[in-house]
């Protein structure tokens, strides 16, 4: 009665300015605002706002479809608490403005949505269950179901361009689980089936023709390990599609190996809602090997008509690609023998650095620098180390690399050279100079100050 009185009465928005305390709400603030726009509120109050996703968790409520709120980081969709991304449900639960009982029903929705992956590994390798729910429902403003060549994912509400679409989740898994069989059911859920030894997995479509093979809908990335995608397994190739995600990354921050990993998937064009919702595969494989698609039917003008993965793309495919592909792939691409192209995995080190700041030019026609202009973010002494970072060598014979920063990434020709460091903000005048690479270890070089160098200034060296 009382949560019903609320809603009568209070305005949502997605960003509120108030929470419901149930116990400790005066009543009489309810009536301050009002969810009916024709009814006129008094000059001197201001409308009290609630976010109703915080109201409901793991109950029937079906939301609304679109949100008007026009707050800045308005979600454009009022969904179920479970349905919102991670960052915003940790917001909720960091600042305590989550009803105490929403609380308790949020903790155990986690806990049946994603277990630890150490125990899926091990009920699953024990054989000690036959039952393993892994609850993964398909986020607001996306669906999974069947279309005329097999299984997709559509759009069911509209995305700008470069708009996150959703935060998905996935797990890492041994090849071994390959072999088993994907089936969707309708209402949610991955499951292990011991009798046929499936993977089951729940989502919102028919029971019919929906069994797919995990090999197929997972991704290896190692010879013994591969990243299993839940609803979003069922993402369709093309060869110019509607959506990127950007690189995995732990859900929790620390915990490289053996966690939940995370990913956004952003919109590549504006959505209306209805769309097929596809990626380009190639970005995620280097190479596809026996789950290549021999001939695509994406219809796009720019198809490249067989998707056998990064490895077999032409140079300027792979500059398109440059932006979306995984570093998975690109580790990969780098320990080919047969390859021609190696890339320079390298600027986190930098991109983080307390010292200094980089931007990044793009390199000019066959030149085989990318230029990074690095300044001093603080005041560097003389004879301090700037930075540490590896030192790549470069095979003999190979005509080109990718050299990247922080999240670009170019594709550049280079006469064969014995070691590329990749910074050449070089000083042309002797005088100039401020800085000097030194090895340490094989693998590692140094940059440290010659002379003490000011906050702002630019950093040069030979
Ligand atoms: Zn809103
Ligand atoms: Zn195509």
């Amino acid at each position: 009665m009382y949560r019903k009185l609320l809603f009568d009465c209070l305005r949502h928005s997605c960003c509120p300015n108030a929470f419901v305390a149930e116990e400790t709400l005066p009543r009489k603030e309810c009536l301050v605002a009002s969810c009916d726009p024709s009814i006129t509120l008094p000059e001197d109050s201001a409308a009290i706002t609630v976010d109703f996703s915080t109201l409901h968790i793991s109950d029937g409520w079906q939301g609304f479809a679109h949100c008007t709120c026009a707050a800045p980081k308005c979600r454009r969709i009022i969904t179920r608490f479970e349905y919102l991304l991670f960052p915003i449900q940790k917001g909720y639960f960091d600042s305590k403005t989550l009803p105490p009982d929403a609380v308790t029903a949020y903790a155990q929705l986690r806990d049946l949505e994603m277990p630890p992956p150490r125990d899926i590994e091990k009920l699953f390798t024990d054989g000690g269950s036959d039952s393993i729910v892994i609850r993964q429902l398909a986020p607001p403003g996306v669906e999974v179901r069947a279309c005329p060549y097999g299984m997709a994912m559509y759009s069911t509400a509209p995305f700008r361009i470069g708009e996150t679409i959703y935060m998905g989740r996935n797990y890492e898994i041994p090849n071994k689980f390959a072999t088993w069989t994907l089936s969707i059911y309708p209402t949610g859920s991955v499951r292990r089936n011991a009798a046929t030894d499936c993977l089951e997995l729940d989502l919102r479509v028919t029971p019919q023709q929906c069994m797919q093979d995990t090999a197929t809908h997972t991704v290896e990335f190692t010879p013994t390990r591969r990243w299993l995608f839940i609803f979003d397994g069922h993402m369709n190739h093309a060869c110019d599609p509607t959506v990127y995600s950007n690189p995995l990354r732990p859900e929790v921050p620390g915990q490289e190996e053996g966690g939940i990993l995370v990913y956004d998937t952003k919109a590549l064009k504006d959505l209306r809602g209805g769309e097929e919702i596809t990626c380009d595969y190639n970005v995620f494989e280097y190479d596809c090997k026996e789950k290549g698609i021999p001939k695509c039917f994406c219809g796009a003008p720019a198809c490249i008509g067989a998707v056998r993965g990064f490895r077999f793309l032409t140079k300027p495919q792979r500059v398109a690609r440059l932006p979306f592909v995984d570093d998975a792939v690109l580790e990969e691409m780098n320990e080919d023998e047969a390859g021609d192209t190696q890339w320079v995995p390298m600027t986190k080190a930098l991109a983080d650095n307390p010292n200094v700041a980089a931007t990044q030019e793009p390199p000019g026609p066959g030149m085989c620098t990318t230029k990074i202009r690095m300044t001093a973010r603080v005041n560097i002494e003389e004879g301090q180390t700037i930075f540490s970072a590896p030192r790549f060598e470069l095979r003999e014979g190979t005509n080109y690399v990718i050299p990247s920063f922080a999240n670009g990434r170019f594709l550049t020709e280079i006469p064969p050279m014995p070691q590329f460091s990749y910074f050449f903000v070089k000083a042309l005048d002797k005088e100039t100079v401020n800085a000097a690479v030194s090895g340490t270890e094989k693998d590692l070089f140094e940059l440290r100050a010659l002379t003490n160098i000011l906050a702002g200034s630019d950093i040069r060296y030979r």
